[in-house]
């Protein structure tokens, strides 16, 4: 169910997995892109408005369904350069772990279900995709700052939007763990990151962010501000 979780940001997308509509006047910018069965939903929050841009998180399947599909009806698709291949060409990066591990949590099969209903399975590609880079003010609806985070990949970046004191953090941590169901602040599992390692140093790109609202990939919003968010997640354990 869309809800309004900040000013003019809609989260879409389900319990499992979040993206999220930004409105800056007349412009639509849509931040990561869930799964392909969710267009009918940014179909209906849009009620014929078009969408200007799409804007990546990184370029695992759970993030770009719907990418390809508003591209070719005229949006900009914007990513981190080294995810690009990974999201035009479909070319996987490796991973630290693998699912394996995980089919004993019963939040392990919900995720592989619904990635088999939802199109998640096999990867959409998208046929031309725009790079960017750390520290990069975007022109799109909303003008994000992108900040590089890598280690869930290795093109993950955040997105400010200073002016709404809103971060959107992809998955470079969660609010809900979408393998072990665990709740709370935490890393991304292992079977999803290029480096765990990595994506604990990024922690401390993030905390320098001064945000009040985070927006997750996975799990509730956080509305206690970045830095709970980064110590809450250095506690917690890795999973
Ligand atoms: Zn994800």
């Amino acid at each position: 169910m869309p809800t309004e979780v900040a000013p003019g940001i809609t989260r879409l997308g389900n319990e499992i997995v979040n993206f999220y509509l930004v409105e800056d006047g007349d412009g639509v910018t849509l931040v990561d892109a869930g799964l392909p069965a969710f267009r009918s939903q940014v179909d209906e929050v849009l009620a014929g408005r078009r969408v200007d841009a799409v804007i990546l998180t990184h370029g695992h399947t759970d993030h770009v369904g719907v990418a390809e599909g508003l591209r070719r009806d005229g949006a900009k698709v914007w990513i981190h350069a080294a995810d690009a291949a990974m999201a035009r060409d479909g070319i996987e990066q490796k991973t630290e772990g693998n699912l394996g591990g995980y089919l004993r949590y019963r939040a392990t099969w919900k995720l592989l279900g619904m990635a088999v209903r939802s199109g998640g399975v096999r990867r959409p590609k998208i046929a031309e995709v725009t790079e960017f880079g750390d520290g990069e003010v975007l022109d799109v609806p909303g003008h994000p700052l992108v900040v590089h985070t890598p280690g869930h990949s290795n093109g993950h970046v955040v997105f400010q939007f200073a002016d709404r004191g809103v971060l959107m953090a992809g998955d470079a941590l969660c609010t809900w763990n979408p393998l072990t169901g665990r709740p709370g602040p935490q890393l991304m599992p292992r079977a999803f990151a290029s480096s765990m390692s990595e994506a604990q140093a990024s922690l401390s790109r993030l905390e320098r962010i001064d945000a009040g609202i985070v927006l997750p990939g996975h799990g509730d919003p956080w509305t206690d501000g970045v830095a709970t968010l980064v110590a809450r997640s250095r506690e917690a354990s890795l999973s």
